[in-house]
């Protein structure tokens, strides 16, 4: 977003690098840079809405279909046994970036991700 000083910002809509495994006119799906587990992904908005409160319905909507089947591609891709969709919205719920962004978790047989 333009004159807008966030760092999910300036990835989502391609100002800083990222390792993207998506795009489309409203989203980009990265990689996590401390991934939880192999193959972890973010997947952000390229709107700004700091968390699921902002968030409007029609992003709300598309967010998820793009979840779902990024999660279908990933776990086969990937070969996990899993998959956690992971959201976090202040906090006190462990949000640390104020950008609405899905984790996009694989999960793996004991892979210990403590999620
Ligand atoms: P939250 O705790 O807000 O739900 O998740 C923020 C996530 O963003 C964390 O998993 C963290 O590793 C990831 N992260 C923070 N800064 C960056 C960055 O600059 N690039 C990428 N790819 N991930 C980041
Ligand atoms: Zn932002």
């Amino acid at each position: 977003m333009k004159d807008c000083n966030c760092i999910f910002c300036k990835i989502a809509n391609g100002e800083i690098p990222s390792t993207t495994l998506y795009e489309d006119e409203d989203f980009r799906v990265i990689l996590d840079l401390g991934p939880a587990t192999r193959g972890h992904a973010l997947l952000l908005p390229k709107n700004h809405f700091a968390n699921l409160f902002e968030l409007d319905d029609e992003t709300a909507q598309k967010a998820i279909l793009v979840a779902k089947k990024m999660a279908g591609k990933m776990k086969d891709a990937l070969g996990a046994d899993g998959f956690n969709l992971v959201q976090n919205n202040g906090e006190a719920a462990g949000q640390t970036v104020f950008h609405f962004h899905m984790h996009l978790i694989p999960r793996y047989e004991n892979d210990n991700a403590g999620i």
